[in-house]
């Protein structure tokens, strides 16, 4: 019930005030944020390496107003590459980009986001890795696999996400499930108008379960986004019986979030890669984390009433 305002709320710069100016706020933060610099983000990447996991990195940022903006997105993300470099971890460490931090809704914001992201993606070649385009709300998605199909015409690994509570996702799966691609599955974490997306949460979890499917019995690599119990059993059986191997698909989940079964499922040999955000534009991140489930609201109101 509070998901949808908590969501409005990570929409509204009056709210982005009061929860950033909150004294209490940061420490509840940084169980989700790894760091606000990449200096501070190097060695968690290198204890996750430690541990066997793979990882994804976001620069947070988004809804920019200004086009010196994005070029200050892409140059954090070209400094996190220089700053990756000497860790020599391939793929193991990826990025994920919003487009919307490269200037995607402004005027000419396909053009300028497309631009600015071929920076990055070929700076992340030439350290043998590669990036993944976040998907944002349901306006954006046209643009965003567009620019995902011009990225792969040179970049071929370049991944694309997919969020289960949209209507049209089912569609989208079966044109990105083809050989070489790399497609992450979620369920979605905006608030989208039931013209668009499915309501109830069992919807949801149904439609998550049709669009595995169709990824894990097409040519892609799927990287199964979820912090879902039922789901990764689900995930399991499918591959299973898809015939795929352990390294043909991944898991994926977020910093801070069911560390226990990251650890546990990269013992058992699967592909784990974990979501960290850094920087210090945390908010609209942090909201929709709250949002997703009343545990992770509890623990920061909990942390209001025990200074
Ligand atoms: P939920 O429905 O939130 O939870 C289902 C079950 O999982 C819970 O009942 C519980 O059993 C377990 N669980 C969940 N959280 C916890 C916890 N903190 N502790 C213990 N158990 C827990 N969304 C987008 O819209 N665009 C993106 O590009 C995007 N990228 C993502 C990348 C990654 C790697 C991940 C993991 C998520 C991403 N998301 C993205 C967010 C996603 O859409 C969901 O909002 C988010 O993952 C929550 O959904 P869930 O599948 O984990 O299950």
């Amino acid at each position: 019930m509070l998901g949808p305002v908590i969501l409005a709320a990570s929409r509204s710069d009056r709210m982005r005030r009061v929860v950033s100016a909150a004294p209490v706020t940061k420490p509840v933060v940084n169980r989700f944020i790894a760091g606000e610099s990449v200096e501070e983000t190097v060695p968690v990447i290198e204890s996750m390496a430690g541990r066997g996991l793979e990882v994804t990195l976001d620069v947070l940022g988004e809804d920019i107003t200004d086009p010196t903006e994005a070029l200050a997105a892409r140059d954090a993300y070209l400094r996190l590459i220089e700053a990756l470099a000497p860790l020599e971890l391939g793929v193991r460490a990826e990025m994920s980009v919003k487009l919307s931090s490269f200037g995607q809704a402004l005027p000419g914001g396909h053009d300028l986001a497309l631009k600015n992201v071929t920076a990055v993606v070929e700076a992340a070649a030439e350290i043998g890795t590669t990036v993944t385009l976040d998907m944002e709300d349901h306006t954006t998605i046209d643009s965003t696999l567009a620019i995902h199909g011009e990225l792969r015409e040179r970049f071929p690994q370049t991944g694309a996400v997919v969020q289960s509570y949209l209507f049209r996702t089912e569609e989208d799966c079966r044109a990105l499930a083809e050989a070489g691609s790399r497609v992450r599955l979620v369920k979605g974490a905006y608030k989208e108008p039931a013209s668009v997306a499915y309501q109830d949460k069992r919807e949801v979890d149904r439609a998550y379960v049709r669009c595995l499917r169709i990824l894990m019995n097409g040519g892609g690599y799927p990287m199964v986004g979820s912090h879902d119990p039922r789901l990764i059993a689900i995930t399991q059986n499918l591959a299973l019986r898809a015939g795929r191997k352990l390294d043909e698909y991944e898991f994926q989940m977020l910093y801070g979030i069911r560390e226990a079964e990251q650890d546990r499922l990269a013992a058992e040999g699967h592909r784990m890669r974990v979501y960290i955000a850094y920087g210090t534009d945390w908010y609209g991140y942090f909201m929709r984390r709250l949002a997703e489930r009343p545990a992770n609201l509890a623990f920061f109101l909990r942390s209001l009433v025990s200074r």
